[in-house]
């Protein structure tokens, strides 16, 4: 099969193809973009193979990085553009399930495209837009069928996050797993527990994103991986009652995992721990605890000014989120409500610590930061203006109560 038209952003890589070529080396386009073009949908990045070596690559383009070069992948910055040139290899000897510890360069191209995941991410397309498909990936797309390259047993021990990533390609791509695929991943799916978390996290995060995600998590569920990511191994009912929701996809990773938290039943003070295990930056972190918390709040009612100062713009978030609970959310409403909160955070307060403590004739301890607290929660609720006089009698009509 040919390629006809080639897609913009390979016709803008085709002068680093003919320069590799020139010097005596193949180069291909590969890897997900070849499958995203077959499909007719967007590409993001565009990766080439080559059976030049790192270091031969290197010698053709001026500006080049080294961003991977133990894997054989440099990055090459031609005009606006950047590739990520990776030489043919195999992986040859793996240990304990994980990506492989040692990386062989090879000059073949069969062997490079033999180590791939699934058939529909192992054609190799050339120049003239020729398609290398040598495990049936063309079919495959056709029937929209998921299959590991080669023995899938074999292929899932060599490293176990293909499970996780055939998962996800079920929710970007409404694909189904081949019989034998399928089965390998039930057999294997505890090898799950030794792939680093952080891998795992982001091809669940994807399947979270996608758009058969429902599909997904049921055979997320259904294959036994669930069993072996962190928090969830008792969870199972729970998982299928979120494979239940209304299909819309998330539109964010903090709101995916918000609405699956939500679901999991996880505990406000457990969040932290779950999440601290999925190894998510603080951030991410912060930002789940705190929609998980508003929904919570809001599917008892509408907000109390402190909840919506509490959650401050992510309550706007947390309205379209009601979405998938069947609700239709008040955006609007909640973007006047926030507007109207005399103070967003305490730097608006008309006071400070150091005013009350002069006012006070107190010096600083665990008093003050009770007193700041009341006056906030005072003027957030509209019992105090928010203006320094009003502010400093109220702490000093406060102090007895809190020295006692
Ligand atoms: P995306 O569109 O999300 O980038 P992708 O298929 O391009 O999906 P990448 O992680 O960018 O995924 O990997 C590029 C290619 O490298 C894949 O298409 C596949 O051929 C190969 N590959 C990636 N990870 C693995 C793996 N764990 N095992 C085998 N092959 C892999
Ligand atoms: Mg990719």
């Amino acid at each position: 099969m040919k390629l006809t038209v080639l897609p913009e952003e390979f016709r803008r890589a085709l002068p680093v193809m003919e320069k590799i070529e020139q010097a005596g080396y193949e180069a291909y386009f590969v890897g997900g973009s070849v499958r995203d073009v077959l499909l007719g949908q967007p590409i993001h990045d565009v990766d080439i193979a080559t059976s030049g070596f790192p270091a031969e690559i290197k010698e053709i383009f001026p500006r080049t990085v080294d961003i991977g070069i133990e894997h054989g992948t440099v990055l090459v910055l031609y005009q606006e553009d950047q590739y990520e040139v990776t030489t043919f290899r195999t992986e040859s000897t793996y240990q304990d399930f994980r990506r492989p510890d040692h990386v062989a360069f090879v000059r073949s191209l069969e062997e490079d495209l033999k180590r791939r995941d699934f058939t529909i991410n192992a054609f190799a397309v050339q120049e003239d837009g020729t398609v290398i498909d040598l495990f049936g990936g063309l079919q495959d797309l056709e029937q929209r069928i998921l299959r590991a390259v080669g023995n899938p047993h074999e292929r899932f021990h060599e490293d176990a996050l293909r499970m996780m990533r055939g998962l996800r390609f079920v929710s970007q791509l409404g694909f189904v797993f081949e019989t034998e695929t399928f089965e390998a991943i039930v057999e294997n799916h505890a090898l799950l527990e030794k792939i680093s978390i952080e891998r795992v996290f982001i091809e669940f995060t994807k399947l979270l994103l996608g758009s058969h995600r429902n599909e997904a998590m049921k055979q997320f569920v259904a294959t036994g991986c669930f069993e072996y990511c962190p928090g969830m191994a008792t969870s199972k009912e729970h998982l299928l009652q979120f494979a239940g929701l209304i299909p819309d996809p998330f539109l964010s990773e903090t709101a995916a995992w918000s609405v699956l938290l939500d679901h999991l039943a996880v505990p406000e003070a457990q969040i932290g721990h779950f999440l601290k295990d999925w190894k998510v930056s603080n951030e991410f972190l912060r930002e789940c605890r705190e929609l998980v918390w508003g929904l919570r709040q809001r599917r008892k009612g509408y907000y109390t000014p402190m909840a919506l100062y509490r959650l401050g713009d992510l309550a706007l978030k947390v309205e379209t989120l009601l979405s998938y609970y069947g609700h239709p959310g008040e955006t609007d409403k909640t973007a006047e409500a926030l507007a109207k909160l005399p103070i967003r955070s305490l730097r608006e307060l008309a006071v400070n610590g150091k005013d009350v403590m002069a006012v006070c004739q107190q010096k600083a301890g665990p008093w003050l930061k009770e007193t700041l607290a009341h006056l906030e929660q005072a003027v957030v609720e509209g019992r105090l203006v928010n203006d320094k006089t009003a502010l400093l009698n109220a702490a000093l009509a406060y102090l007895p109560e809190i020295l006692d």
